[in-house]
């Protein structure tokens, strides 16, 4: 469901759309198409919190994850360390 942003108005809580006030996106949304600006500040069109989406991994909303996954080989930590003690 996209936020809807012509309906976003400036508040002393902050940014209001219909009555949800909208926090402005986190680091790791940078690079989502899903951002809208408004009033110079950034915003997520499809959820009000950002920092929510992204406290328990990634944002399943994000347009950008999938992409940069893609471009670097993916390490696993745990067959990393395993791997080391092998070595040993
Ligand atoms: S969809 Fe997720 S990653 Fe994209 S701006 Fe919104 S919260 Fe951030």
């Amino acid at each position: 469901m996209a936020v809807d942003f012509s309906n976003a108005v400036k508040t002393d809580e902050g940014v209001q759309v219909n009555g949800v006030v909208m926090n402005p996106i986190v680091e790791k949304c940078e690079g989502c198409e899903r951002i809208k600006e408004f009033e110079g500040g950034k915003y997520c069109g499809s959820y009000p919190q950002p920092e929510t989406k992204w406290r328990l991994g990634n944002c399943n909303f994000a347009t950008h994850t999938k992409a940069t996954a893609k471009g670097k080989a993916k390490v696993n930590p745990l067959k990393a360390s395993k791997r080391a003690a092998k070595g040993r």
